[in-house]
């Protein structure tokens, strides 16, 4: 059996887990995000001391963006200008090198959870594909015949525009877009914008699902042209409302209008867009898969 370890660093709590090559999480510990001179030490502990015990082949590290993924810039591995001030130009690849000599893995948690979900998930034996997250952010990754999608940056897809619900007048929670789908569908804005302390409080026959899923739905359809996935996997904390996810596929195909003549979205539109296999777990897989993938090149 063959073992890697998996990071996966979010805006309030960083996941360290041990797995093997079926993608099983073997061992899990988690810290809460402070500042790298607070954190980091605890990432060091945990892998130090499981290498001693266990010989990794190698680390992966899904990770909250911007990111620098430019193999041949000299600061790749490292956070870029996260709102998160002390984490800005953290280089957390070369941190974890130094602390365990191993390959490295390195991606945004989407790109990894993407990844994931192809390697033991929702995705597998498919190559062209995406992961939308939902939650206090909105994210997507992708994979395009087989490969990750990166370009001049990465893929940003939760800031698109949005034709706005007609008579939405709410004040978008992006500081920097009036109209992005973070800024009208995330977390965040459901909360502010329906004024409850947590989505979660908000009773399933409410109106705010209906819009949640207009954006949702709307968003989805615009990749579905653009990109051609051949799934949607649709996951974050939003989707533990389970209900949301049938509005949205109908909200997709409403927003295609027949457009799109396929089966599976005329059709079997819950075989288009579907939940995660590993909800809940898929950025920790996904840095499993980018370890994976670290020791193979
Ligand atoms: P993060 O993006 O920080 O990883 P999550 O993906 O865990 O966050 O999503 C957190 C969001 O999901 C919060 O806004 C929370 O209110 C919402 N959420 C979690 N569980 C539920 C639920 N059962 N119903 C509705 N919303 C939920
Ligand atoms: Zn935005």
């Amino acid at each position: 059996m063959t073992y890697f370890g998996a990071i996966e660093t979010g805006g309030t709590r960083c996941s360290c887990a041990i797995g093997d090559d079926a993608g099983n999480i073997i061992k899990k510990e988690v810290f809460p995000t402070i500042k790298p001179e607070m954190t980091m030490p605890q990432i060091f502990k945990f892998f130090i001391h499981e290498h001693a015990k266990t010989k990794l082949d190698a680390i992966g590290i899904a990770c909250f963006g911007p990111l620098d993924l430019h193999k041949e810039s000299p600061t790749y591995g490292s956070i870029t200008t996260t709102p998160k001030p002390s984490w800005s130009h953290f280089n957390i690849v070369q941190a974890i090198k130094t602390a365990v000599s191993v390959p490295i893995g390195f991606d945004t948690d989407v790109n990894g959870a993407a990844l994931g979900e192809q390697r033991w998930g929702a995705a597998a034996g498919i190559d062209t594909f995406i992961y939308i997250t939902v939650g206090t952010g909105i994210g997507v990754g992708g994979i395009i015949y087989n490969h990750l999608m990166h370009g001049l940056i990465h893929l940003e897809m939760g800031h698109i525009s949005i034709p706005r619900y007609r008579g939405d007048n709410f004040e978008s929670v992006c500081p920097f877009h009036e109209n992005c789908l973070e800024g009208l569908a995330s977390g965040p804005a459901i909360e502010k914008r329906w004024n409850v302390k947590a989505a979660t409080d908000l009773p399933d026959d409410h109106e705010a699902w209906d819009l949640e899923a207009y954006y949702l739905g709307t968003a989805i359809a615009n990749w579905s042209l653009t990109i051609s996935p051949k799934k949607v996997i649709l996951g974050g904390g939003l989707l533990n409302k389970k209900s949301l996810m049938d509005k949205v596929r109908k909200e997709c195909q409403k927003s295609l209008n027949g457009y799109l003549k396929h089966k599976i979205i005329l059709g079997n539109i819950d075989e288009y867009i579907v939940f995660p296999k590993r909800m809940g777990e898929s950025g920790l897989l996904g840095a499993l898969a980018l370890a994976e993938r670290a020791r193979e090149v």
